[in-house]
């Protein structure tokens, strides 16, 4: 796959050429067209990053109405990372939308849902008996996690980290760290989470196992281990700034669960599947959860996610007790099973690990040549810059928000995240070929130099 340079057509159509192409200046006057409807009809408060009317996305591109074609270093926030409308996936959904639709698993089962679900027990981390339940998106996929956590300790409590992002519904708001713009006017928040302090090795200077005393110390001071039904934890933090905890620390964390009883779910929606150069980012810490948060990668670009754990634990609520309408829809699940296929059969972690050399490789040079880029991070194809100012080392979020803007009009797609707005984050598909991947790089060096591209 890494010298793809033409994605097959979505259906067996005219592939889409793999380069970067502006006829219009961004957004054109088609797209502009959209999001004037937009604006007139979808509420204020979701918001886009990239001003494009979208028609087609495939490799390492995404098209726009005016003809603009666009580097894509951000796979609809790690969703796509077997590629836009790979082949595989849609021959897949085709199928299967054919078939049937919906018949609600909980009503009449289907062999998808259980197909999926056993791919699941037997790629997460853990080699111990396993369930999957299926959901539709990685908040839903938190919320109940922690439902079932909390059914099967008996406890209320549940800890989640500074830096945390584990969704936007009530639950997974209270569990997510950053106010503005997630959780501002939008309380009262759900009872008994806390907060602990995470690693943030370029921030706190702290080796793992102090990181991990700290957080420990506060949760033990401000709840107690045995108050607690769960830790929620991201093995690597996404919108948070994709953080990598210091060596040690998650192991420290796993240990105290365990002697206290404690539920540890990892939270894996963004880091999951073949992303970080493994299926899972918790493999390359030692790190082994009771339970597993999956979505944005499982599918293709399908709404679907999962909890995946020890079975004792899964079984723990009675029937009924989990579930939804749509959880594990048949045609989400035909998506996952030929997505979970295209990342073993293509060894998408290989080429994600790869991805990540050729990015950390340019990102140092970017670093070594320029004092605000304070931190290059993060694990295979989840990479990032922290950018600050030099002297004091103040996060310079102004910066990271202008070169993601001006990247875009020039016809790449990245992203910020990070409490503090100061990073830059690069998520690119693993179906994207290294020339296009390069050239993506070249334009955001250029415009961090104060040049165009
Ligand atoms: C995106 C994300 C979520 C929420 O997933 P949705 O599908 O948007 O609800 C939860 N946890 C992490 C780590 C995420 O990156």
């Amino acid at each position: 796959m890494s010298t793809l340079e033409v994605s097959a057509g979505p259906t067996g159509g005219p592939a889409l050429a793999q380069q970067r192409r502006l006829v219009t200046a961004i957004p054109g006057p088609r797209s502009q067209e959209l999001l004037d409807r937009k604006s007139d009809a979808v509420a204020r408060g979701v918001a886009h990053t990239v001003p494009i009317a979208a028609v087609a996305a495939g490799g390492g591109v995404v098209v726009d109405a005016d003809g603009n074609s666009l580097i894509d270093l951000g796979s609809g926030i790690a969703v796509t990372s077997v590629g836009n409308a790979h082949p595989a996936v849609v021959k897949a959904v085709q199928d299967q939308v054919a078939r049937f639709t919906h018949t609600c698993f909980m009503i009449s089962p289907y062999e998808g849902y259980v197909a999926v679900a056993e791919a699941l027990n037997r790629l997460t981390p853990g080699d111990f008996p396993k369930r999957s339940a299926l959901f539709n998106s990685g908040a839903e996929a938190v919320e109940n996690a922690v439902k079932i956590a909390r059914h099967h300790t008996g406890r209320a409590a549940v800890a989640a980290f500074d830096h945390a992002y584990h969704g936007r519904t009530t639950l997974t708001m209270a569990l997510t760290a950053k106010a503005k713009p997630y959780k501002s006017g939008f309380g009262p928040f759900a009872p008994e989470v806390y907060r602990a302090p995470a690693s943030y090795p370029f921030r706190d200077g702290l080796s793992g196992a102090e990181a991990a005393k700290r957080a420990i110390a506060v949760l033990e001071k401000q709840v107690g281990g045995d108050q607690l039904a769960a830790v929620v934890i991201e093995p690597v933090q996404g919108e948070g700034g994709f953080i990598v905890p210091a060596d040690g620390f998650l192991p420290a964390i796993q240990d105290w669960c365990r002697d206290n009883g404690i539920v540890l779910i990892a939270d894996e929606v963004q880091s999951g599947f073949a992303r970080t150069g493994t299926m899972f980012a918790s493999e390359q810490f030692g790190f082994t959860p009771d339970l597993v948060t999956t979505a944005k990668g499982i599918a293709g670009g399908l709404p679907l996610a999962a909890v995946t754990g020890r079975a004792e634990i899964m079984d723990s609520a009675g029937p009924g007790g989990l579930g939804g309408t749509y959880g594990g829809n048949p045609i989400a699940c035909a998506a996952a099973l030929a997505t979970i296929n295209a990342y073993e059969s293509e060894d998408l972690a290989a080429r994600a690990a790869q991805i990540g050399a050729l990015m950390r490789e340019r990102l140092d040079a970017l670093k070594a040549a320029d004092p605000r880029v304070g931190d290059v991070r993060g694990l295979g194809a989840m990479m990032a810059i922290e950018l600050v100012d030099p002297t004091t080392g103040e996060p310079d979020a102004a910066l990271a928000g202008a070169v993601a803007k001006d990247a875009i009009a020039q016809g790449v797609i990245v992203l910020t995240c990070g409490t503090y707005g100061n990073v830059l984050r690069f998520l690119p598909p693993l179906s994207i070929g290294d020339a296009l991947l390069g050239e993506g790089l070249d334009v955001v060096a250029a415009l961090l130099a104060g040049g165009g591209a």
